[in-house]
């Protein structure tokens, strides 16, 4: 074969297309939900716009952006993630006049040219939220807590919530001292990068990837322990309504992220099946980044969740497994024209073209017979098939079969508007019987999952 799609891209092909909309469609459900408004934005920018904010230290800027140059010698870069643009665009459009806290969400593609593997892709897929105008603890639990509904309404299970304090500007600078302190003790086991970082953000040591640094890292000083009183307080408060929202977490001491613009809080989610190195998602507060893009003194927080990661955690549970290969057996409702003969194409043609109006229609453009016809309305497990043969033509009639119980119906072919209608109103009775059963299986499988969750949660 002479094209390949290119290394660390995916086809989502129809087959798996739907599992990516159920969870799209959960997570708009959940956050509009929460009072969140869909933006977007270009898929590329400034290249400085992410030197600035996520950092010229950090891996994804070093060493992952898709940065290039335009025919008019401008540095523009691939979006690498979804924060910085976002918050380009509400300084550029003045949003904070419209609304003092804006709550926003995305979903779109991200790139990084990281080395691909097992949920590690070069275009992947992010769902985020940012909440910008706000420096109330409140804000911080509620973001976490959308994060985490948007999981759970995917019917995702076993989640470990980690959370950590980076502190604010003042409690930063002294922790820093200590961790350069610790660092400078054990030099000699720091990776060449790290050796670096030491000297320019050694912060940066803490998610390095390379074991010697990763083991070393295991030993720095807590953050907590080097929290300015304001810092600690928000850091309690964020706790206390995370435990008030119902949401569980662990404290983690050694958790960065991969991100300069950080601060305060800092939180990822993991799933019980992926390991602790995959995380599904994260995020946290970035008290510093709508001034330092221009903007006025703003604070915000967000998160953002990866597709790919989290549709790889709803692989791995069983019980969606089971629900999504059980759906595929699931009759949808639709119409399958087979017709027979080149008059009843031109019949089935424009028929199709009117019920289309209300109804989903399909059906071949070629000749076949019609039991291979009939095999292919139940291959797409559509509810009824539309029989169009030479002697329903001579009596002016067409065939409605019920394909699940072969039940069938004559119904008069018309070509006057109004007694079409009238047929499309006796086949919509049909279709929308199928309807309430699709929710009703919709309905059926989410309570079940709820079900699930309420058991493990304990709630
Ligand atoms: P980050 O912006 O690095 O905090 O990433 C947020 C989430 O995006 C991660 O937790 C992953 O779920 C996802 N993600 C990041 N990089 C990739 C990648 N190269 N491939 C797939 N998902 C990714």
């Amino acid at each position: 074969m002479r094209y390949k799609a290119p290394r660390g891209t995916q086809d989502i092909l129809p087959s798996k297309v739907e599992r990516w909309q159920r969870l799209e469609t959960a997570a708009r459900r959940v956050m509009e939900r929460y009072g969140y408004r869909e933006i977007r934005t270009p898929d590329f920018e400034e290249e400085d716009l992410f030197l600035r904010t996520v950092g010229e230290e950090t891996d994804i800027v070093a060493k992952e952006m898709y940065s290039f140059t335009d025919r008019k010698g401008r540095r523009l870069a691939l979006r690498p993630e979804g924060t910085a643009p976002v918050i380009r665009s509400y300084i550029e459009n003045a949003m904070w006049k419209e609304r003092r806290l804006q709550k926003l969400y995305y979903l779109g593609p991200m790139f990084r040219y990281d080395r691909p593997q097992k949920g590690r892709y070069r275009q992947f897929h992010q769902i985020g939220a940012e909440a910008v105008g706000s420096l109330s603890p409140l804000v911080d639990a509620e973001v976490i807590a959308m994060m985490v509904a948007v999981l759970r309404e995917a019917g995702i299970r076993r989640l470990v919530l980690k959370l950590n304090s980076l502190g604010d500007t003042t409690s930063r600078a002294s922790y820093i001292k200590a961790l350069v302190k610790y660092f400078r003790g054990h030099e000699e086991r720091l990776c060449g990068d790290c050796r670096l970082r030491l000297k320019k953000n050694p912060m940066r040591i803490l998610d390095c990837k390379v074991p010697s640094c990763n083991e070393l890292a295991a030993g720095i000083p807590a953050m907590e322990e080097y929290l300015s009183q304001e810092a600690r307080e928000h850091y309690d408060q964020v706790q206390h309504w995370l435990r008030v929202l119902g949401v569980s977490f662990e404290k983690d001491k050694n958790l960065v992220r991969g991100l300069d613009y950080y601060t305060r809080t800092a939180f990822e989610v993991h799933h019980g099946e992926l390991g602790a190195t995959v995380a599904l998602g994260g995020g946290g507060r970035y008290d510093g980044l709508v001034a330092e893009c221009g903007g006025p003194d703003t604070p915000g927080i967000g998160f953002s969740l990866g597709t790919e990661r989290v549709l790889l955690a709803i692989e791995q549970d069983k019980a969606l497994r089971i629900k999504f290969e059980e759906d595929k057996y699931v009759r949808k409702a639709g119409y399958y024209i087979a017709w027979l003969g080149d008059i009843a194409l031109k019949e089935a043609f424009s028929l199709a073209g009117f019920i289309r109006k209300k109804v989903r229609v399909e059906m071949e453009f070629e000749e076949g017979s019609l039991k291979s016809r009939l095999r292919q309305a139940d291959r797409l497990r559509l509810s009824h098939a539309i029989i169009l043969g030479e002697n329903e033509l001579k009596e002016e009639k067409f065939l409605v079969r019920e394909l699940s119980t072969g039940n069938q119906e004559k119904m008069e072919l018309s070509h006057s508007e109004e007694m079409r209608n009238e047929m499309v109103k006796k086949l919509i009775p049909y279709y929308d019987a199928e309807k309430k059963y699709d929710k009703a299986m919709d309905d059926l499988s989410y309570r079940t999952i709820s079900g699930a969750l309420s058991e493990y949660d304990g709630s």
